[in-house]
């Protein structure tokens, strides 16, 4: 795999930001995106743009099509099913919306909304959530305002001195009570790579749904939904370069078919009244009430064919020797990795603390040299406090960087402290 040339394929790589080259160090906020997929929006907007799913004219049915190719691409990606009755794949508009989806139809089973079918989703006083220590607040959150709103108790995993999940309290973190784990994939703070197998085989022990966020894997390495046997999962676009404003949840389809809606309007619905309920449609258009966001679902289709394309064991395999020599920071004098030191079992989310220099700090330093990397908490207090901090600052990698540009960082980072006089 000729990795070289793909760097030519993102345009916004090729400029100079504070004199220096750009050294793009924060794909997991958001990854840049190759000329193919701003192609394709920029094209459906010139040739077809319509809306889909309804309206007889030609721009409707080739809007339509090219809606429901990139719902099948991007399922493909990550080894769903699609077409002919069986999605998988809901279209939603971001990581966060499928998570929240997800939280609000639980609740609203929990509320005897969706009948006999939705029981099994229900929650109540008793019935535990588990999540863990490592989630990012889009997960957190949703699910522990749905133990608020339930009467069910939240409980978490904890995690070990590198900060990876410690999987193997699964025996005693899920117990007969626990109705739902939501756990991320890979942490988008210390990039450990959770060891799944045992808490979906605990969980489906005791009957509970495995709900995976998946922002930060799919990008990164090859992720396979049934090999998983999660029951559902929790996606953006924007991060496996393709547009913002669209992201996924994927179902295992008998569950989606049980599963009742979150949001309710146009699009949805097969029969509505003033005097009765309405009849929903099946899944995915269930989940999917308003006008989607055609444009870039396309752009999200092409972004994963080009992935897969590239072949996801070559992007891990490509991006895993990156992180090796992003590690290196943590051979600097008071600086400290928050996450697995070696490059096994994680990803290229490097975060980092810097003894006595405030993130911002470190975050502006190495901005004057044209690299650009993520300071705060990144939306993950609980794993920060788990490290006795409240911020770090976070460099991320994408297929177009390279090992020089984790060398530039780690040059940079070695001057902080004798620049803010704190060695
Ligand atoms: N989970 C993780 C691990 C993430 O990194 C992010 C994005 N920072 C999200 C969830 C939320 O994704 P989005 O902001 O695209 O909805």
């Amino acid at each position: 795999m000729e990795f070289s040339s793909i760097r030519g394929q993102f345009p916004i790589l090729d400029q100079e930001v504070h004199g220096h080259p750009l050294v793009y160090l924060d794909s997991a906020a958001t990854a840049q995106k190759p000329t193919c997929v701003i192609d394709a929006v920029s094209d459906f907007y010139r040739r077809d743009n319509a809306g889909v799913h309804r309206g007889a004219h030609e721009l409707a049915a080739r809007s339509t099509l090219a809606f429901e190719e990139a719902r099948a691409k991007v399922a493909r990606l990550v080894g769903a099913d699609s077409g002919e009755g069986r999605d998988e794949v809901v279209v939603t508009g971001g990581a966060t919306a499928s998570l929240n989806l997800l939280a609000t139809a639980f609740g609203n089973a929990s509320q005897g909304r969706g009948g006999k079918a939705a029981e099994r989703f229900a929650l109540g006083p008793g019935d535990e959530i588990v999540v863990s220590e490592a989630e990012h607040h889009s997960v957190l959150l949703p699910f522990q305002e749905l133990a608020l709103r339930t009467g069910a108790t939240l409980r978490h995993f904890g995690l070990d001195d590198e900060g990876r999940i410690l999987s193997a309290d699964a025996g005693q973190v899920i117990g007969d009570r626990t109705r739902i784990v939501a756990i991320t994939h890979v942490s988008n703070v210390t990039g450990a790579i959770t060891d799944l197998a045992p808490i979906v085989a605990r969980a489906h022990e005791v009957g509970a749904l495995v709900v995976l966020d998946a922002c930060q894997s799919v990008p990164h390495m090859p992720v396979d939904f049934h090999a998983l046997d999660v029951d559902f999962a929790a996606w953006s676009a924007h991060k496996m370069y393709g547009p913002t404003g669209v992201g996924f949840l994927y179902g295992r389809r008998n569950l989606l078919e049980a599963l009742p809606p979150a949001s309710f309007g146009g699009s949805m619905v097969e029969l509505a009244f003033l005097d009765r309920p309405a009849r929903y449609m099946d899944p995915p258009a269930r989940f999917e009430a308003g006008t989607q966001p055609v444009a870039q679902l396309i752009g999200a289709g092409v972004a994963a064919d080009w992935l897969m394309d590239l072949g996801m064991e070559n992007v891990a395999e490509h991006e895993r020797n990156i992180t090796d020599r992003l590690l290196r920071l943590g051979d600097i004098d008071g600086v400290r990795i928050l996450g697995p030191t070696s490059p096994e079992g994680r990803i290229g989310t490097v975060s980092f603390d810097v003894e006595g220099v405030h993130p911002h700090d470190v975050g502006q330093f190495v901005d004057s040299r044209g690299i650009a990397i993520r300071v705060g908490h990144h939306c993950a207090q609980p794993v920060h406090r788990h490290f006795g901090l409240y911020a770090s600052n976070r460099a991320s990698t994408g297929v177009y960087n390279t090992p020089q540009e984790a060398d530039a960082l780690v040059e940079a980072v070695s001057q902080v402290r004798h620049f803010f006089k704190v060695d």
